[in-house]
């Protein structure tokens, strides 16, 4: 049996001053490439697994088949150890983090204007916090005026339209899961996308509304739209789950 290295360690300040914190690696995301855009993000520790809760509408399925346990996370140590870092200077010392982040986002603009792509930002790649999301946006506020570069930022996320704070410059994804009450299911799919995992295949329409594959690429702002279901295939430890998180359609 494969070892877990998806858990914490402890952390000192001096740890955390040797990570970085901006993702451009993750497989999803190097997707976006083909069609023109440079992803880019940052992996923190998902729910309270840095000490802070960074996941506020978590549900107990998500928390146990988030991405965090997915691909290099399981395999290798130092991915986990390099998100923990990260967390911790986050939680701990949120000005170092965001003077950090601001200055790998300019080196990320200046290699998108070398290469002719627009640069598109997903803050939390295995996390659902407002405040890393208004760490971009102040950067975004700063820099896009004296850019020609095309900036967008999105993310998915649990957090429901009517509970959250969603600026227009901000496009988000309503995550399904397995406590989602019709009303907040019809609540947010009036008013963007609503994303889920299927089990087995895509079905055309989910609940009546159309559904569109979310695997060929991540950009979410070319595609999200009020009324369309955006479909994920069920990923890791998603293939056990009987919640009602992961839709079955073959059942
Ligand atoms: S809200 Fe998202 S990032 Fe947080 S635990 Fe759930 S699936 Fe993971």
């Amino acid at each position: 049996m494969r070892e877990d290295n998806s858990s914490p360690e402890i952390c000192t300040l001096d740890d955390a001053l040797q990570c970085t914190v901006l993702t451009k690696q993750n497989a999803k995301i190097l997707k976006s490439t083909k069609e023109g855009w440079i992803t880019a993000g940052v992996h923190l520790l998902p729910n309270d697994l840095g000490g802070t809760n960074l996941c506020p509408y978590s549900t107990p399925t998500c928390r146990h088949i988030c991405l965090h346990y997915t691909g290099r996370n399981m395999i290798f140590k130092r991915v986990t150890r390099a998100r923990t870092r990260r967390t911790f200077l986050f939680n701990t010392h949120p000005e170092i983090f965001e003077s950090r982040l601001h200055a790998a986002l300019y080196e990320t603009l200046r290699e998108c204007k070398r290469k002719n792509f627009g640069l598109a930002l997903r803050p939390n790649l295995t996390s659902d916090s407002h405040k890393l999301v208004k760490m971009f946006l102040r950067w975004k506020d700063n820099v896009s005026e004296h850019t020609e570069v095309p900036i967008r930022i999105y993310d998915y996320t649990k957090i429901p339209k009517a509970q959250g704070w969603f600026p227009e410059d901000y496009v988000t994804v309503y995550s399904w899961g397995e406590l989602t009450t019709e009303e907040v299911f019809y609540e947010n799919i009036e008013c963007r996308s609503v994303a889920a995992v299927f089990a087995k295949g895509f079905p055309d329409r989910f609940k009546g509304y159309p559904v569109i594959s979310g695997e060929d690429h991540d950009l979410r702002f070319l595609d999200a739209r009020p009324g369309v279901i955006i479909a994920i295939k069920a990923r890791g430890r998603a293939f056990q789950d009987t919640s009602g998180f992961v839709v079955d359609l073959t059942e």
